[in-house]
C-alpha cells in the first residue's frame, strides 16, 4: 500500500521505510522481503506525496530525507499512529467588540470570491492594520464550508498570544505545530491535521508538510521573514513551497505582511499575486512618530548637555524618562546578547578570539565567561594580556546584558525586563516575561530581534533602536532590505492603542538614504528603489541563484572540491547559467571547519535546475567528494 510504513531489514539493522511505489518485477536478484507493514492506512496520502516529490526535485534533495523532514519523529521511528490526547473543541468563543473596517471588509471579500481555485494574494497592511483580523474572518468562512486552514507564522511569531487569538475566536480545534512541543504532542497534532479533526493548523515552517485532507486555504503571516527558509540539511523555503501546495490543492493562498519581500513584490508586478492593501491602523491607533539620533562622536545634539554614554544618547534617555513618567512602557532593541562583544587589551590591541572560529569571543558577565556565539565554546577570561602580559584587559561595546546594567543606573526605580536567548532558554520563561509586560505596568524592555515581530503590547509607547549600523555596512546584498523590514516591524510595536507612539533610531549614518524612507514609513518606495538596483545588477528576484557549499577541516580540500565542481559545471555547458567562485564564506572558519561556496546564477530557472540535475548525475566523478561535507542551497537567502 503506497504511503504506508513498513519495517525492513537493512544491512544488519531493521529500519522503518515508506512504500513509495509498487512493482511486479525487479532488476535485483537477491531481494529481502518486508518484515512487517506498520500501518493499515497510508500515513502519507497521494496529495502530500506528490507535494513531497515535487519538493525533493526542486531542492535536489533525496526523497527519503524530504519525507523524513515531513514526518514527526515518533512516526519516523515506527511508533503507532494513534492520538494520545486529543485537543478539546473549544465552545467558549468570543466575538470581538468592534466592527471590521471597510478596508478589512474589502480584503475579506476579495479572498473569499475565489475559494475553490488557486489564487495568490498579497495582504499588504501596515503594522497594526488588522491583518490577523482578516485571517480570522477568512478562516471562519472556510471552516463554515468544512474546510481546513493552514496558517504559517515565523519561528518567533508563534506566541501563546497568537494561538489564543485563534482558539478564542474560532469554533474548531486549533492545533499548533512548533519546536517547543514534545514528541507525543507533535504526533497528536500531526494526526489531528491528517484525520481532519483540526480545523486550523497553526505552525512554523515545517507545518507546510502537515497532511490536511480538506485543506481549503493557506495563510503565510509575515511572509518576508527569514525563518520560513530552513538553513540546514533540507534547505526548503516554506513560503515558496506554499505556492506549490496551494496550486496542487487548487485553493487560495494569502501572504500577509507590512513589509513585503522583494520576491513577493516582484510576484505582484508579474501578476502572480493579487495586491490587497490595508492602509490605516485599526481602531484609533496611528503610526508612531519616528526620529533619528546622530551618534557620530563629534556631534552634540541640541540641548544634549547631559552626560551620555556610548550606547545610550542623552536624548534617548530623556525621552525614555518622559514616556515612563506617563505610566507607559519603553522597549529598546539591541541586536547582540551577552555583556560585551569585544574583550581586548588596551595596551597592545590583543582581542579574545575563538580558537575554532574566525570570530571574537563575547563576554557574558553573569557567568563571567567568554563565549563564542558560532560554536558555543566557552572559557574563563584571562586576567593579564596573553601578548603583552599587562593587566590591561577591558570590554568594549554593548550587549543586552550590559545595557540592562547601564539602564538600571539611570532608571533605578523602573523594572527592566531583558528578553534574549539567554533569559528565555527555559520553556516557560518567555511566557512569564510576556505576562509581566502584558500587565501594563511601566517598565523597560530590553531585547534582541526576538521581540521585533507579532507582539501586541498595548501600553508600549516608545521604541528605541540602538545598533542599526551593522546592517548598513554588511556585504550581503539583502542587508538593507532586511534592515528596512526590521526597522518598520520594530516601529510597529509602538503606540498600538489610542495614544501616538514614538520611535527613536540611533545611528552614525543619519544621511543613509534608507532613513528618509523609514522615517516617513514609505517602505514600498524604498523597496521599489531596491528592485530597480537589483534589476540593473540582474540580482534576485530578477535572476535565480543556487549555491554549492563545501566545508572541511582541510581548507585546501574544501576549495579544491568546489574547483573540481566548477569544471564539471563548465563541462555541462548550459550557456545561460553563470558560475563564480569558489569564495570563502564571510566567516571562513567555524568549529574548525573551513567554509567555501560556489555561486550559480541564471535568469532562466529551468536552465539552472537542468544544470543542478545534471551535476547530481555526475557527482561521483568528483574525486574530493568524500573528503568534504557539501550541499546545495537552492534560492539561498544569505
Ligand atoms: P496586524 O496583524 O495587522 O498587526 P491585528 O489584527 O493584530 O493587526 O490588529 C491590531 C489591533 O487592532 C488588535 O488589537 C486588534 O484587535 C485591533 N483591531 C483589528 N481590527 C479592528 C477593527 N476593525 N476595529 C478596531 N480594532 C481592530
Ligand atoms: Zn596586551
Ligand atoms: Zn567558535
Amino acid at each position: 500500500m503506497i504511503g504506508a510504513r513498513v519495517k525492513v531489514p537493512f544491512a544488519r539493522k531493521k529500519v522503518v521505510g515508506i512504500v513509495l511505489m509498487i512493482k511486479d518485477k525487479s532488476d535485483f536478484k537477491q531481494l529481502k522481503s518486508v518484515e512487517k507493514v506498520l500501518d493499515d492506512k497510508p500515513i502519507l496520502d497521494k496529495p502530500i506525496l506528490d507535494f513531497l516529490f515535487w519538493s525533493a526535485k526542486y531542492y535536489h534533495y533525496p526523497i527519503g530525507e524530504v519525507i523524513s523532514a515531513a514526518l514527526p519523529k515518533n512516526l519516523r521511528i515506527g511508533k503507532e499512529a494513534v492520538i494520545k490526547k486529543a485537543i478539546e473543541l473549544s465552545n467558549k468563543t468570543k466575538k470581538p467588540n468592534f466592527n471590521i473596517t471597510e478596508e478589512q471588509d474589502i480584503a475579506i471579500n476579495q479572498v473569499l470570491k475565489s475559494v475553490n481555485e488557486y489564487h495568490g494574494f498579497l495582504l499588504h497592511g501596515i503594522t497594526g492594520s488588522g491583518k490577523t483580523e482578516v485571517y480570522l474572518h477568512i478562516t471562519q468562512a472556510m471552516l463554515d464550508e468544512n474546510k481546513q486552514v493552514l496558517v504559517l507564522v515565523p519561528e518567533i511569531g508563534l506566541t501563546p498570544q497568537m494561538i489564543t487569538r485563534f482558539e478564542s475566536r474560532l469554533k474548531t480545534r486549533v492545533v499548533a505545530i512548533h519546536s517547543q512541543l514534545n514528541e507525543t504532542q507533535k504526533l497528536d497534532a500531526y494526526l489531528m491535521a491528517k484525520n481532519g479533526e483540526a480545523g486550523v493548523v497553526l505552525g512554523t515552517r515545517s507545518a507546510i508538510f502537515a497532511p490536511m485532507p480538506n485543506l481549503g486555504l493557506i495563510i503565510i503571516d509575515e511572509e518576508h521573514d527569514g525563518s520560513f527558509k530552513q538553513q540546514s540539511s533540507f534547505r526548503y523555503s516554506a513560503r515558496d513551497l506554499s505556492f506549490i501546495r496551494a496550486k496542487q490543492a487548487n485553493i487560495p493562498l494569502v501572504l500577509g505582511t507590512a513589509t513585503p519581500s522583494l520576491e513577493t513584490l516582484k510576484n505582484v508586478i508579474d501578476k502572480k499575486l493579487i495586491h490587497i492593501t490595508l492602509t490605516k491602523r485599526a481602531g484609533e491607533a496611528t503610526l508612531p512618530e519616528v526620529s533619528l539620533i546622530d551618534m557620530r562622536p563629534n556631534f552634540t545634539p541640541q540641548g544634549g548637555t547631559e552626560k551620555s554614554n556610548s550606547a545610550l544618547s542623552a536624548v534617548l534617555i530623556e525621552k525614555m524618562h518622559q514616556h515612563l513618567a506617563k505610566g507607559k512602557q519603553v522597549m529598546l532593541f539591541i541586536n547582540r546578547r551577552g555583556y560585551a562583544p569585544v574583550y581586548y587589551c588596551k595596551e597592545c590591541g590583543w582581542k579574545a578570539q575563538c580558537t575554532h572560529c574566525d570570530s571574537g569571543m563575547i563576554y557574558h558577565r553573569h557567568i563571567h565567561r567568554l563565549k563564542c556565539h558560532h560554536c558555543g565554546d566557552e572559557k574563563m577570561p584571562e586576567h593579564v594580556c596573553p601578548d603583552c602580559k599587562q593587566p590591561s584587559l577591558e570590554v568594549l561595546g554593548y550587549g543586552t546584558e550590559r545595557l540592562e546594567e547601564t539602564l538600571s543606573s539611570y532608571f533605578a526605580d523602573t523594572p527592566i525586563i531583558r528578553i534574549d536567548r539567554d533569559t528565555t532558554r527555559r520553556k516557560k520563561a518567555f511566557t512569564e516575561h510576556l505576562k509581566q509586560i502584558n500587565s501594563g505596568e511601566p517598565c523597560i524592555i530590553v531585547g534582541t530581534q526576538m521581540l521585533a515581530k507579532g507582539h501586541d503590547f498595548s501600553n508600549l509607547s516608545m521604541v528605541g533602536v540602538l545598533d542599526t549600523d551593522a546592517g548598513l555596512l554588511s556585504l550581503d546584498f539583502r542587508a538593507t532590505e532586511h534592515l528596512a523590514q526590521l526597522l518598520i516591524q520594530v516601529s510597529g510595536r509602538a503606540g498600538r492603542s489610542t495614544e501616538r507612539g514614538e520611535v527613536v533610531i540611533q545611528t552614525r549614518y543619519p544621511d543613509h538614504p534608507i532613513f528618509s524612507y523609514v522615517l516617513s514609513a514609505r517602505y514600498v518606495q524604498f523597496a521599489n528603489e531596491l528592485l530597480k538596483q537589483r534589476r540593473s545588477a540582474m540580482m534576485p528576484p530578477f535572476s535565480h541563484q543556487a549555491l554549492l557549499c563545501a566545508n572541511a577541516k582541510n581548507k585546501q580540500n574544501a576549495e579544491d572540491f568546489l574547483r573540481e565542481a566548477n569544471i564539471l559545471f563548465k563541462n555541462i555547458q548550459i550557456d545561460s547559467v553563470e558560475t563564480w567562485g569558489p569564495v570563502a564564506n564571510v566567516i571562513e572558519k567555524k568549529s574548525d571547519y573551513y567554509y567555501f561556496s560556489l555561486y550559480l546564477q541564471s535568469s532562466n530557472r529551468i536552465a539552472l535546475h537542468q544544470m543542478l540535475a545534471t551535476f547530481h548525475q555526475h557527482i561521483d566523478t568528483l574525486k574530493l567528494k568524500n573528503k568534504v561535507r557539501w550541499y546545495l542551497d537552492v534560492d539561498p537567502i544569505d
